[in-house]
């Protein structure tokens, strides 16, 4: 039986960038908050993963779904907790570092494969780090 209670935390590697990227979208909704369906549209996921992210940042208190009739059909609507409002936000500049989403980010940390990874030198190089 699995035990709900244990502390959920965001996803890592890949499945984490859009984890936070559902939760940009409806911190920026604010109060007047998103259909889910226009997330999906937006992020362009499909409703059965997009449900699954949603379920669980539920679960972590981040997320809070109201059901609403909108055009005569029930739907969802997706509105920031207290808990997401008071998260830090990451600095655009630091959101954009490859290795934040990288898969590979638990089994590299040697200096030498971080010098030779294709992915940091095209990051650093888009954001003008390597001239001058
Ligand atoms: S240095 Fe490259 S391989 Fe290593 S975690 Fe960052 S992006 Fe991934």
């Amino acid at each position: 039986m699995r035990n709900d209670s244990r502390e959920l935390k965001l996803s890592e590697g890949g499945g984490s960038q859009l984890e936070w990227r559902v939760l940009e979208a409806v911190a920026a909704a604010g109060e007047a908050g998103i259909l889910q369906k226009d997330i999906w549209r937006l992020l362009n996921i499909d409703s059965r993963k997009g449900s699954r992210i949603i379920k669980r940042l539920e679960r972590m208190g981040l997320v809070a779904r109201e059901e609403v009739v909108h055009r005569g059909r029930k739907m969802y609507l997706l509105k920031p907790t207290p808990k997401l409002k008071g998260m830090p936000k990451i600095p655009d500049e630091l959101d954009r570092i490859p290795c934040f989403y990288c898969p590979l980010l638990i089994s590299c940390g040697e200096l030498t494969k971080i010098l030779s990874c294709e992915r940091m030198e095209r990051w650093l190089l888009d954001s003008g780090s390597l001239e001058g």
